[in-house]
């Protein structure tokens, strides 16, 4: 079996930087992602057949990534792509999956860098074909040029439909509305976080510039409640919503659309933190279910690290600084290096940090999904994707006494499917959360078991 002393379980920012700083004091770091190229959901790369004429015209997110690659592959890090870890076994045994084989990673440390994956929310018509994610379109987009159609709606909340609008737009998409679930005067009295924030506000003028240009309609306390159409979408219905996020009867409307994209923040990935028995708190402005960790982002699992969008959703800058924090820990924890050594080279990681998690805790304060989103969901609308659960049968579960979310898997088999509940686990715990009268951090979480991710019978066949 291979044995490493460093392994690091994501190749996006996060995990990229933790590899650097450990790899600069002499630990020697894998890499392990199930993606083909490192960079991760920001920095997700184009297919290596893919040649890149002008890098400029792809923007500074671009050429922000292309330096944090450069930088990697001068370091020597060993990276492998393609790779999805879909167990982590005692002691410090990780399960990895690539191509047709299975093998087994023994590691002194590990790093969890994860990241984060959309938040959905079901309504009627949501499994149509048209109806993605936002994620999902980006991806498209952003790693293949290829758009998911031509007349498109976005919908949700936060900062992500900009970025996404803007790549469709680049694309050559026709956007017929952006629908953003807040409204503007909710975002009042939240400026003063936003001093300072300059790289974020340039971040915001290069999205926002196509889609003023495109004069894309950008509509307020709206969302999308239905998706119709007879093989594939051809319409949403939009509505108003209140305070609550509850839509106003009476306020609905059509709009001709092929392609809809919605997405209400982001989820955290905690599948293999909870593999490994790391100690996790409910944090809903951050993502939800969040993996706990010490100022050198150790777990409560022994020689277990975690790093950016898994410990709270704060974007790239803060995934940065965090990796390179658990980076320096990963060392001290190995007893590499001096604590004193550790603290001089976290403090400009730590001071960089400290800037960030204000900010994001506003835009998770502003932009967390509300309750309301729940009444869009009917009995008939399908809630886990995978094993085609609707809600009625997740409401009749509750009534036949399911208490928490588990309950409610093992009677109506909600999360047991291919994504093991990564798209239903949230909505699942905010309707047993409703129905049974309790707060989302008490009915708990899917639990996590081997296998995390889809693996065929011949590669675990394999398994050195
Ligand atoms: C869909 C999506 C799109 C986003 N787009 C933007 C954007 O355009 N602009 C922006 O500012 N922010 C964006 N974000 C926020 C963004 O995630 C962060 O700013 C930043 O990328 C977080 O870095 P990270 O390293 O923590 O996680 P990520 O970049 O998400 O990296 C995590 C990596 O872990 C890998 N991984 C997870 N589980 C496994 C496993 N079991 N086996 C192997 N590999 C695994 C994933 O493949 C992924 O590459 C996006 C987030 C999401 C979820």
């Amino acid at each position: 079996m291979e044995q490493v002393d460093l392994a690091v379980i994501g190749a996006g920012p996060a995990g990229l930087s933790a590899a650097l700083t450990a790899q600069a004091v002499g630990l020697s770091a894998t890499v392990i992602d199930e993606n083909p190229r490192p960079g991760g959901q920001i920095f997700r790369q184009m297919p290596e057949a893919f040649r890149v004429a002008r890098p400029e015209a792809l923007g500074h997110t671009f050429q922000k990534g292309q330096a944090l690659l450069e930088k990697v592959s001068g370091a020597g890090i060993q990276l492998k792509l393609g790779t999805t870890v879909w167990g982590v076994f005692h002691p410090l045994t990780l399960a990895l999956h690539r191509g047709d084989s299975t093998q087994s990673l023994r590691c002194r440390t590990l790093i969890l860098a994860t990241g984060a994956y959309d938040h959905t929310m079901p309504f009627p018509g949501w499994t149509l074909p048209g109806v993605m994610t936002l994620g999902g379109a980006q991806a498209l987009v952003k790693g293949q040029r290829v758009l998911p159609g031509t007349r498109i709606v976005l919908a949700g909340s936060g900062p992500f439909l900009l970025p996404v609008a803007a790549q469709l737009l680049k694309g050559g998409a026709r956007i017929v509305a952006i629908l953003e679930a807040t409204r503007p005067r909710s975002w009042l009295g939240k400026a003063g976080v936003l001093w300072k924030q300059w790289e974020r506000f340039r971040e915001a003028w290069e999205y926002m510039r196509p889609i003023a240009a495109a004069r894309v309609p950008v509509r307020f306390g709206q969302t999308i409640v239905a998706a119709r159409g007879d093989q594939a979408l051809e319409e949403v219905t939009v509505a108003s919503l209140d305070q609550e996020w509850r839509p106003v009867p009476g306020s609905e409307y059509a709009l001709e659309a092929d392609t809809a994209c919605v997405g209400f923040g982001f989820s955290i990935n905690t599948q293999l933190s909870r593999l490994c028995g790391c100690d996790h708190q409910y944090s809903p402005g951050y993502g939800g279910w969040v993996v706990s960790h010490d100022s050198w982002q150790r777990t409560s699992a022994q020689n277990v690290l975690v790093a950016g969008e898994a410990t709270g959703i704060a974007g790239v800058d803060a995934a940065v600084a965090e990796g390179a924090i658990a980076g320096i820990g990963a060392a001290l924890s190995l007893g590499l290096i001096s604590e004193a050594d550790a603290r001089r080279r976290a403090a400009p990681h730590r001071k960089r940090l400290g800037r960030m998690r204000p900010f994001a805790e506003m835009l998770g304060e502003l932009f967390a999904p509300r309750e309301g989103l729940l009444d869009l969901i009917t009995d008939e609308t399908v809630v886990c994707r995978c094993e085609e659960v609707t809600a009625a049968e997740v409401r009749q579960a509750i009534d036949s006494g399911a208490r928490d979310v588990n309950g409610v898997k093992s009677r109506a088999r909600a999360g047991m499917g291919l994504c093991q509940g990564r798209v239903c686990g949230a909505i699942v715990a905010e309707l047993v959360a409703r129905g049974t009268g309790q707060p989302v951090e008490e009915v708990g979480v899917f639990s996590a078991r081997p296998i995390a991710k889809p693996v065929s019978l011949a590669a675990i066949a394999s398994m050195e």
